[in-house]
């Protein structure tokens, strides 16, 4: 029985990693994302207003309200991307008083958005 399992995973795979590629995102996408949600969740899991971001090729500079600044690399954007798929439940910046609707917007936007080929 165990070895019929096995087998229909491996008959399976070759389709689903086609479609794994279909939505397959890349991080400059991500950050575009980043871009367009203006928030940013920092290490502590603190979400912040973003003032403004400057992509350079796979690096992105983020300067929060509070005047934070975030140098965003791949391996951090992998970090982010995940705790941004994960923790929909955020404690926003007080200093960078994100309005609510911006919030719920974020959160749908992540909702309706599979993320997981990303990482
Ligand atoms: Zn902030």
């Amino acid at each position: 029985m165990a070895k019929s399992g096995v087998m229909l995973v491996k008959n399976n795979s070759p389709e689903t990693a086609n479609k794994k590629k279909k939505y397959y995102r890349k991080n400059v996408e991500f950050f575009k994302l980043i871009e367009k949600i203006k928030l940013w969740p920092s290490r502590t899991g603190m979400l912040h207003g973003i003032k403004s971001i400057k992509i350079t090729g796979e690096i992105a500079e983020i300067i929060t309200h509070c005047d934070e600044k975030f140098i965003v690399w791949n391996s951090r954007t992998s970090r982010a991307a995940r705790w941004l798929r994960n923790k929909w439940c955020v404690c926003a910046c007080k200093k960078c008083k994100i309005p609510t609707w911006k919030i719920e917007k974020y959160t749908s936007t992540m909702m309706t958005q599979k993320w997981g080929s990303n990482l």
